[in-house]
Parts: structure tokens; C-alpha cells; sequence
């Protein structure tokens, strides 16, 4: 016997007749060939059988006692039953087969029946109700994919675009409205350019319209594209590729190409922000001009310029004179407010393609390139300086800034970029402490001033570890008894060629290079060791003045250092005296008011020196713990009795009583000044007239004679 095949014994039959016989005979043939059979002897049995089971191919018999097999086709029909119906009947006439087979019978076998055409007819319907099954699996599963793949694309943040061979939209996702404000069908059938912004229309065409089918086919844009209404720009990230249709014959890739399909993303947020990390790298933020790092680049691209077409360029330093004062007293949110200002119109004064910066703090520097000689330089200095002129208004306070400018040229002042710069800075200090508010030229005066500052900041730094500092001391006394009452420390340097350097000549340099830290460390450890020996002979209960530099003040550890090296020589607070000049404190006065104030908890005295020479009034002096006025020798020297016309000391003098602060006349070198001051009632004297600084040896023997000389009074 032949195999049955899986059509035939998947397949379910319900065999419907109410002749029994037949009914039997039916069954048992087709169970035979493999099926798998149900058999209903009426009409209302196969109903029965049709709403609880499901079969592939129904054997209907046309004339039944209870209902005609007509009326079971209409309720297969009704009931949306998937079989495939045979009509098996006796019925012979034409109009009994058509009607059957119009109603949606599969096929009509006459009775009585050819088993073989019987049982061919069957397969043929089982197997295209099955065909059937199958096909409409794939359909709804091809729905099911599509209504996905549909579901993706209007749900992509992303624009998704399909563009025909003109380049013009055939398909757009919504997600086009949300980024761009188009609505999609409004650019249906529109060339795609009408949303390419200006900038982007080369690259817009690289990704939108050239076609290649290997590799290389997918393509990769940032393009920037326009808003609907607003002049808005937003950017993206957009790759693309040429749709082909894969069938085709055409054997040139051109006929083959159907469009582009492409997907833009939105990064307009990581545009913006990298451009803002771009813009902070090269840009000061609080005036929103280039910073060094950009200067510098203009300037070295000028500077290979200048040198191929044979021009000159200036670079310019500039420094805005006492910024500081009004940081200090006005506070920082104005001191930036007037930076941005002076910003502004600093930017005035350019003309295209030069280059301001801001350096930082209040410092400014122009990159001028191409220019014919100094005296274009000379004259932007010269309109800058006259821009400025004008007060700012800055927060209702009438601000006057002037500035120093320094100005170097290529390639007389240097030929690379730190030379030029460092000409115009040098150029800048040199006007600065001069005169300020001008302009000043590098030139052969300011080079040699700077070498020879180069080596005698060499110098000194060997001097330091070569042991060449010395400390000496001068003697302070009372005015009444002469009697020796402390000493000021001053520094010398004893230069193994040049002989003793005074500190006038160097303590500047030192404070500008830092140098001064260890120096004035040096000082104070000598001067507290050498007081500490004198303290052991028993040579008296002395204090000592040491002078200290605004850089040592600023330090955190200033008075730490200061008290460890107090222990370590058992030295009482109360011996020590600081002595700082009043500018120390103008400063950054919050800051120096809380060291003062912890020094003198401490029991260590305070003096400030040169009083009268710097900006502070007496007045203002009151907020500070200060013990001692050292009263400037300037003023000391004015006093020449016989004029009579002596009025700031006598002042001074008189608002110190006041205050009840202790005063220390520095410079006393005459008895007729002696007398005046005594008079006055300024009780301590500091001078030539008393004593020279001598080194801790003469010292020594000073204070011994001194205490035999009271000893003998006594
Ligand atoms: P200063 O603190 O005002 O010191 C007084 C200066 O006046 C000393 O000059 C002293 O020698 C000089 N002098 C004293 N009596 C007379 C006099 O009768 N007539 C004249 N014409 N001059 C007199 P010196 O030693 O050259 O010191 C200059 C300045 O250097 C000092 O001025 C002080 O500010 C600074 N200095 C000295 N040593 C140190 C130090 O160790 N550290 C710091 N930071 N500064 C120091
Ligand atoms: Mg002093
Ligand atoms: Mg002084």
C-alpha cells in the first residue's frame, strides 16, 4: 500500500449523509486512505459536529430529511467555517451543481461515485484548505511585521526620510514636526533642500544624492537644518543610503536605484555644548574676549606672516593702574563689572583682525598685526588711553581707570612669541612704576634694566645659600636718657665683589621674585638667635623691631613661623615687634586685620613703618591692634626749627597722642631734631644721631657698655 502523505493524515473530514449505508461505507474508504473521520447522519448532527470541531474538507450529502445540504453550505458560509466542501449527491441535474457550487461548494462528485475521483478530489481540497492555513499564517505574520516596522519608524526620536531619485521627499516620520516644526505632509513631494540650512548644502548633497552601491553605500553628515518659522537652527547627525530594488535586472546600478532612504539625529545639544567648551577654552568668560591660549594662537600665526612678507606687528600689554584699590574697597562683583566695561571699550579701539585678550586679573594684551611703523602702534596706544579717559559708571559709582601700556614690536623687540611677549610685559612694569597711565616702547634703556635685574636676581638667590646676608642692628633709644631700648633688624648683603648692598637696592627684586620668604626667614631666625644670646649674658630685657613684607603676610603660615621661631630661641611675645608699612594693610585689609589681631593676642607688638608716606589717615588706622608709629624719616628731616614750618609732624604727633600709640621718630640724625620731637611729645628715637646698624658683635658690646653706663649712673 502507498505511504498516505501529511495532507492526507493531518487532515480532519466530516462525512455528512443520512443514508446510513453509504454514511458506513464512506467512512471506512476514506478512514482507510488515512483521514481522520467524523461522520453525521442528518443535518443537525453535522451542524453539531461543524460548530464544535474544525475539519479541512466536508463530504456533503445534497437531500436530507431534516434539512438540505444547501442550507449547510449557507451556514458555513455565515459562520466564516474554514472547509472545503464536496458535494456528494445523487443529484444529477445542471442547476442542483451550479447553485452548489455558487454558494461555495470546492467541487460536486455525482452518486454514485468513482472511489478513485473520490478520494483525488479530497487530497486536491485538503490540500489547498491547507495551502490556505499556511498562507494566511504568513500573511498575518507579514502584518504583524509591517504594523511593527510601521510602529518603529513613527515612534523614532530619530527623522526618518525617504527621498526619490529628484531628491524629493516621498516619505517622513512625524518625529519631523516635533524637531523642526514642519508637518511631514506639507514636505512631501518638496526637493530636500528646503530644509538644508546654507552652510550645510555641499555636504547636504554628498549624503542626499550621490549613489553607490558597494561598500560605501551608507553615508555619514553632521548637517545643520533649518526651523519651520523661526530663523532657528538645529543640527544632525545624518547618515543615508540608495534604496535599490533588489529584482531588478538592470544591469546599470543608476535604473536600479529607487531613492535614498536616510535617518537624521538630533544633536543640537551636543553641538551647542561642545561649542560652549570650545568658546570656554578659548575665552575669558567674565569678558567674554579671547584668552592667552587664543592670543597666543593669532599671535604666532601673525608672527609667521610677518616674517614672510617682511612686516612688522606690535603685541601690547596692558595694565589698568590701582585696579585693585577698587576691588578692595568696592568689592569683586563691581572690579568685574568695570573689567567688562574696560573690555568694551578697549574692543573700540581695534581695528579688523587685531586681537584683545584678557590675561587675566586686569591684565590685557592686543596682537596688532601688520602694521607700517611704531607710529601705528602709537597711535592705538594713544586712543586707547583716550577711551579710557571717560569715567565708568559702574553701580552708581563714578569710576576713573587709566592704564600703562607696554609695547613691543617685530622683530626688533623679539622675534618669537614669548620674547614679544615678554618685551611688551617688561615694557608695561617699566611705565608702571614710573609714571603710570602712558604707553611705553621696548627698547635698548628697558633691556639692559632687565638684564641687569636677571643677574642680580641670580645673585641674590646665591647670596642666600651662600651665606652672604647679614643682619645689623640700630639702635632705638629714649629720648630722655638715651637709653638703649630695642633695636631694628636690617638686612645687609655683603657682596663679595661689589662690597655691602643695601637693602634699597635689592629688598624690591626680592619681593617680586618671592625671594623674599627665605630671606626674611633668614632674618628673623638670625635676629632671634642673636637676641637670645644677648638675653643669656644677661645684657637686658630688649626688644627687637624686624621689618615684613606684605608677600610674608599673605603667607597661611606667617604667624606660625613667627612663634615657632620664638620657642625654639624662648624668646617672650613681648620682646618682638613686626613692623609693616601701611600698605601692607591697605591690601586686602579683612584678611590682615584677623593676623594682626591673633598677633597681638599673642603679646607680640606691631609698628607700622614709614607712617605718613602711604594712603591710610590716622583714622582709619583705629580698627587695627597697632602699638607703635614709626614717624617717617622724610618728616623727621623737614624739621628745620628755625622755620618754624614743621605742620605734619606736629600733626601726626598730636593724633598719636590721641590714640595713645606709642611713636618711634625714624631718622633722628640732629639734637635740634632731637629737641623739637621731645618737645612734641614723640618719647623714642631711632637715628644717627643715637647709632648706625652694627653687626651683632658691635652690638653686644654696645648693649655691655650701655649696661655699665647705667650700672655707673645707678
Ligand atoms: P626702614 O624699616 O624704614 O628702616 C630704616 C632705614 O633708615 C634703614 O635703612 C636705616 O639704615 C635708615 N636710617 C636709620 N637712621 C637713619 C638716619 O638717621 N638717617 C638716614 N638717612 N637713614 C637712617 P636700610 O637699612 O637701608 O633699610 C631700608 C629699608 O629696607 C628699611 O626701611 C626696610 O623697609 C627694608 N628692610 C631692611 N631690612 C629688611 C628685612 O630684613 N626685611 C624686610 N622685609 N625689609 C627690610
Ligand atoms: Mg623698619
Ligand atoms: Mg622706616
Amino acid at each position: 500500500m502507498k505511504q498516505p502523505d501529511a495532507a492526507v493524515t493531518s487532515a480532519r473530514v466530516l462525512i455528512v449523509d443520512d443514508e446510513q449505508i453509504q454514511l458506513e461505507s464512506l467512512k471506512k474508504m476514506v478512514a482507510l486512505s488515512g483521514y481522520q473521520v467524523e461522520a453525521a447522519a442528518s443535518g443537525m448532527d453535522a451542524i453539531d459536529f461543524l460548530k464544535n470541531d474544525t475539519f479541512d474538507v466536508m463530504l456533503l450529502d445534497l437531500k436530507m430529511p431534516d434539512m438540505s445540504g444547501y442550507n449547510i453550505i449557507d451556514f458555513v458560509k455565515e459562520n466564516e467555517i474554514e472547509v472545503k466542501i464536496i458535494v456528494v449527491s445523487g443529484e444529477s441535474n445542471f442547476d442542483a451543481v451550479t447553485t452548489a457550487l455558487r454558494l461555495g461548494a470546492y467541487d460536486f462528485i455525482r452518486k454514485p461515485y468513482v472511489a478513485d475521483e473520490l478520494l483525488s478530489t479530497m487530497k486536491n481540497a485538503a490540500h489547498k484548505k491547507q495551502l490556505e492555513v499556511a498562507n494566511s499564517k504568513i500573511r498575518q505574520k507579514l502584518e504583524e511585521s509591517e504594523y511593527l516596522h510601521r510602529f518603529i519608524v513613527a515612534n523614532s526620536p530619530d527623522v526618518v526620510f525617504m527621498l526619490n531619485t529628484d531628491g524629493r521627499f516621498t516619505f517622513l516620520n512625524d518625529t519631523i514636526y516635533s524637531l523642526l516644526g514642519y508637518d511631514k505632509n506639507e514636505l512631501i513631494g518638496e526637493h530636500y533642500s528646503v530644509i538644508v540650512a546654507d552652510g550645510s548644502s555641499d555636504q547636504a548633497r554628498y549624503v542626499f544624492m550621490e549613489r553607490r552601491s558597494d561598500d560605501r553605500k551608507s553615508r555619514h553628515v553632521e548637517l545643520k537644518f533649518k526651523c519651520k518659522d523661526q530663523a532657528e537652527y538645529r543640527y544632525f547627525d545624518t547618515s543615508s543610503m540608495s534604496v535599490e530594488m533588489m529584482d531588478s535586472k538592470d544591469a546599470n546600478s543608476d535604473a536600479r536605484v529607487k531613492g535614498t532612504y536616510g535617518v537624521a539625529r538630533d544633536i543640537t545639544e551636543r553641538k551647542q555644548a561642545e561649542e560652549l567648551i570650545k568658546f570656554q577654552a578659548y575665552h575669558d568668560l567674565l569678558t567674554r574676549l579671547p584668552n592667552r591660549t587664543l592670543l597666543e594662537d593669532r599671535l604666532s600665526l601673525a608672527i609667521m606672516q610677518a616674517s614672510r612678507n617682511k612686516q612688522k606687528l606690535a603685541v601690547m600689554f596692558l595694565d589698568l593702574d590701582r585696579f585693585k584699590w577698587v576691588n578692595d574697597t568696592l568689592g569683586h562683583t563691581i572690579g568685574d563689572r568695570l573689567l567688562q566695561a574696560v573690555g568694551q571699550r578697549l574692543e573700540n579701539c581695534l581695528r579688523k583682525g587685531d586681537t584683545l585678550a584678557r590675561f587675566g586679573g586686569d591684565e590685557f594684551a592686543l596682537v596688532l598685526p601688520q602694521i607700517q611703523n611704531q607710529n601705528d602702534a602709537v597711535i592705538i596706544a594713544e586712543k586707547i588711553l583716550n577711551e579710557l579717559k571717560e569715567p565708568f559708571d559702574v553701580d552708581d559709582h563714578e569710576l576713573y581707570v587709566t592704564s600703562s601700556i607696554g609695547i613691543a614690536i617685530y622683530p626688533e623687540a623679539g622675534e618669537t612669541m614669548d620674547a614679544l611677549i615678554r618685551s611688551a610685559d617688561l615694557a608695561m612694569y617699566y611705565i608702571k612704576e614710573r609714571s603710570k597711565n602712558g604707553y611705553q616702547f621696548f627698547d635698548e634703556q628697558i633691556s639692559a634694566l632687565t638684564n641687569s635685574r636677571l643677574t642680580l636676581e641670580r645673585e641674590l638667590r646665591k647670596a642666600m645659600t651662600d651665606g652672604q646676608l647679614r643682619v645689623c642692628y640700630q639702635p632705638q633709644v629714649k629720648a630722655e636718657t638715651e637709653e638703649i631700648v630695642g633695636f631694628e633688624a636690617l638686612v645687609r648683603w655683603q657682596h663679595p665683589e661689589k662690597g655691602v648692598i643695601f637693602p634699597g637696592d635689592f629688598i624690591q627684586l626680592a619681593e617680586e621674585t618671592g625671594l623674599i620668604l627665605p630671606l626674611g626667614k633668614q632674618v628673623l631666625e638670625t635676629a632671634c638667635a642673636d637676641l637670645s644670646q644677648w638675653r643669656s649674658e644677661g645684657l637686658g630685657d630688649i626688644r627687637i623691631s624686624i621689618n615684613f613684607s606684605a608677600v610674608q603676610v599673605d603667607q597661611d603660615d606667617f604667624i606660625e613661623n613667627i612663634v615657632a621661631v620664638l620657642e625654639k630661641y624662648k624668646i617672650p611675645a613681648s620682646c618682638l615687634e613686626v613692623e609693616i608699612t601701611e600698605n601692607v594693610i591697605m591690601r586686602d585689609m579683612a584678611h590682615v586685620i584677623q593676623k594682626l589681631r591673633r598677633l597681638t593676642q599673642l603679646g607680640i607688638k606691631i609698628a607700622i613703618d614709614d607712617f605718613g608716606t602711604g594712603y591710610s589717615s590716622l583714622s582709619y588706622l583705629q580698627q587695627f591692634p597697632i602699638s607703635t608709629l614709626k614717624i617717617d624719616r622724610s618728616f623727621v628731616s623737614s624739621i628745620h626749627v628755625s622755620e618754624g614750618g614743621t605742620s605734619i609732624v606736629d600733626a601726626i604727633v598730636a593724633m598719636a597722642k590721641g590714640l595713645k600709640l606709642n611713636m618711634i621718630a625714624e631718622g633722628v640724625e640732629n639734637l635740634a631734631q632731637l629737641e623739637y620731637l621731645k618737645e612734641l611729645g614723640c618719647h623714642e628715637m631711632q637715628g644717627y644721631l643715637f647709632g648706625r646698624a652694627e653687626s651683632a658683635e658691635t652690638t653686644k658690646k654696645l648693649l655691655m657698655a650701655g649696661l655699665g653706663h647705667t650700672a655707673s649712673i645707678a
